[in-house]
């Protein structure tokens, strides 16, 4: 490709010698890439207008051929999402590095997960509470749709999960399916993890400090080798 067209996040920027930024952005066709704003440093260039928690349409181009990483060409941008309040951008860096660990085998997984985002942002209306719950809502509905979790039917068997119990490697089984070593999951966490995957953000109705993180732990940490800690930020500023 000597030249893409995509719409993308800008997930992460870091300065790249004296005038220039090179951007990592999240995109609905092309995953997480990385991409150079020449002379994004100066007010008066196109790409010195974007920054992380912008969403934007972008031409990016390829210097020569081979050349792994390209610039940008054109940039217009879609929603700018810095009006959110301070703490939900905080909150939002790691947060995006969730995206930086998962893959997609086709671009329409990519985009689904696109829009997905999409309505993260636009639905969590501004406040951080509301954000805390989405976010990890959103991390969970992903690793469900790309088919890497299972919640709601035993991975043994299948069928319906009467008694929740999780094994070391993360997986769901039922009562009949469960082996020595399978511990058993309280059944509100259970039921409150499935909300979250199963319901749209802003029927889910949990208030952050309801969620059963170590639970999500146990059933993330073997499949993706990240706690959900990592993509959390403890907030210095409150609110
Ligand atoms: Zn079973």
């Amino acid at each position: 490709m000597d030249s893409l067209e995509l719409n993308a996040f800008v997930i992460s920027e870091t300065d790249y010698k004296d005038s220039h930024k090179i951007f990592t952005l999240f995109t609905d066709t092309h995953g997480v890439l990385s991409t150079v704003g020449y002379g994004a440093k100066s007010f008066k260039n196109k790409s010195s207008k974007i920054g992380i928690m912008v969403n934007a349409f972008f031409i990016l181009k390829k210097k020569k051929k081979n050349n792994e990483i390209s610039f940008i060409d054109e940039v217009k941008i879609i929603k700018d999402y810095r009006s959110l309040k301070y703490s939900i951008i905080w909150e939002s860096v790691p947060f995006f590095k969730f995206l930086k660990v998962i893959d997609f085998e086709t671009e329409e997984e990519n985009r689904f997960i696109y829009i997905m985002l999409e309505k993260l942002f636009d639905s969590c209306k501004n406040d951080l509470e509301i954000f805390r719950v989405f976010s990890v809502s959103f991390i969970l509905k992903t690793l469900t749709y790309l088919k890497i979790i299972y919640i709601g039917k035993c991975s043994k068997c299948g069928q319906p999960v009467d008694i929740p119990f999780i094994d070391i490697y993360g997986d769901i089984k039922c009562s009949k399916c469960k082996s020595g070593s399978d511990i058993s999951i309280d059944e509100k966490s259970y039921f409150d993890i499935h909300k979250m995957i199963y319901s749209k953000f802003e029927e889910i109705g949990l208030k952050s400090d309801e969620i059963d993180y170590f639970l999500i732990d146990k059933i993330i940490k073997p499949k993706i080798g990240k706690s959900i800690n990592e993509f959390r930020q403890k907030n210095p500023f409150g609110d």
